[in-house]
């Protein structure tokens, strides 16, 4: 049977994206490439397996709350220092953690709760940082009182985790 133009192009299309996709990837799996891409990135890789399978379960940014659209806008984020694994986020939080700094005086007298600088959200903000698998969970408010709450609500949904 004959082909319309515009099979052909489809055809051709789809021929073309295969074909860049391996050219760029080789055979590669999308887990090797993830494995390949944090160790050169400086992510402790130590617990791969299980930060692998939560980085393709998580669908929404640890941080804003934004669901990824696409691979792409999902992030590994990690410290820089240690190469510990903290969240999974989308790009523009990714971007705006590389300005976060925590100062000296970041007590807050709350246990697991800091206070934080960054150039994206207007002078302090707040962080609750908790370890758990091997991952540190993390989210921000602009006030205590709104990450209080935040940090209420998760040990209590977590209560065997943490005594
Ligand atoms: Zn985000």
């Amino acid at each position: 049977m004959p082909q319309s133009r515009e099979e052909k192009l489809a055809k051709k299309r789809e021929y073309n994206k295969t074909y860049i996709k391996k050219k760029k990837y080789g055979n590669r799996t999308s887990k090797q490439r993830a494995k390949d891409n944090w160790t050169q990135r400086g992510v402790d890789m130590t617990n791969f397996d299980e930060v692998y399978d939560l980085y393709i379960n998580t669908h929404k940014c640890d941080l804003c709350d934004k669901i990824f659209e696409n691979s792409y806008e999902r992030v590994l984020e990690h410290n820089h220092t240690t190469g510990e694994v903290r969240n999974i986020v989308c790009r523009k939080c990714n971007t705006h953690k590389e300005d976060v700094s925590i100062r000296s005086d970041n007590k807050t007298g709350y246990k697991y709760i800091m206070k934080v600088k960054g150039k994206y959200k207007q002078g302090f903000y707040y962080r609750f940082e908790i370890k758990r698998d091997g991952k540190t969970f993390t989210k921000t408010r602009q006030t205590l009182e709104e990450i209080i709450v935040i940090r209420d609500k998760y040990l209590e949904n977590n209560k065997d985790l943490y005594k």
